[in-house]
């Protein structure tokens, strides 16, 4: 995992939004740049939906799925030739698995539920104990680290994100349609937004960027302002 050592300018960079609107690219490249650690919160909600699915606990039992919890032990580790973190299950590199549409949907419906977010975000806390992290998801500026220095809200219209996950999964070589990739868009958007729990908002004082029409590199050098002038104020 990619470390920033000099203490003074280590500020925590919250990135949250719907599912597939660039978050994850740009709390990647931002991390990079900033040579900070970055952490995918998202694949952790996958990594336990990996587990429910994989030892047939069914996902909408939130009892069943609680009771697995203390057995999914996740951890991240930084591959050097692919230039990317990695996340693991119980030991396991589950990157690849955790990707599918069916793990996204089971993921999104494990999410509601109390005690599931309650020991992801523990874990997510400690992450974020030295600072010098950029970490994506939903509620990561309102629950998890409601006193970051920096938050960012990333949205983008509904026809560039469909356009841009079907072309992901394309080219991670899984077979789907653009409606398969609309629908379940469209129910996470729903189930994160109208949950109990920790639903997604735009926190009071996150800046929204919306990367639409804004290439990669746009939206980088804008969040990277942000974040320099965050650490400004915290000098
Ligand atoms: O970000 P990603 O799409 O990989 O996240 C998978 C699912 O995990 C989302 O659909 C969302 O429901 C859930 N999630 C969450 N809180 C987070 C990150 C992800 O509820 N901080």
């Amino acid at each position: 995992m990619a470390k920033n050592n000099s203490v003074s300018n280590n500020i925590v960079v919250a990135v949250d939004g719907y599912s597939s609107c660039g978050k994850s690219t740009l709390a990647k490249d931002l991390a990079k740049k900033m040579q900070y650690a970055y952490i995918d919160s998202g694949a952790m909600y996958r990594a336990v939906a990996l587990y429910c699915i994989q030892n047939r606990i069914d996902v909408n039992n939130e009892i069943e799925v609680a009771k697995t919890l203390s057995a999914t032990k996740i951890s991240f580790q930084y591959n050097e030739p692919a230039n990317r973190n990695e996340t693991y299950l119980n030991g396991k590199n589950v990157e690849e698995a955790i990707r599918s549409l069916e793990i996204a949907g089971a993921a999104s419906t494990i999410s509601k539920y109390k005690e599931v977010r309650k020991f992801l975000v523990q874990q997510q806390q400690l992450f974020g104990k030295e600072k010098g992290i950029v970490m994506d998801g939903r509620d990561i500026g309102t629950v998890v680290f409601p006193h970051a220095e920096l938050k960012l809200f990333i949205t983008a219209d509904m026809e560039v994100r469909i356009e841009r996950r079907y072309k992901e999964l394309v080219q991670k070589g899984i077979i789907t349609t653009k409606e398969e990739v609309a629908e379940n868009l469209r129910e996470r958007d729903y189930t994160d937004i109208n949950r109990k729990e920790s639903p997604l908002r735009k926190a009071d004082d996150a800046k929204e960027i919306d990367n639409s029409f804004l290439s990669q590199e746009e939206q980088l050098n804008l969040a990277y302002f942000f974040a320099q002038e965050a650490i400004k104020r915290t000098a």
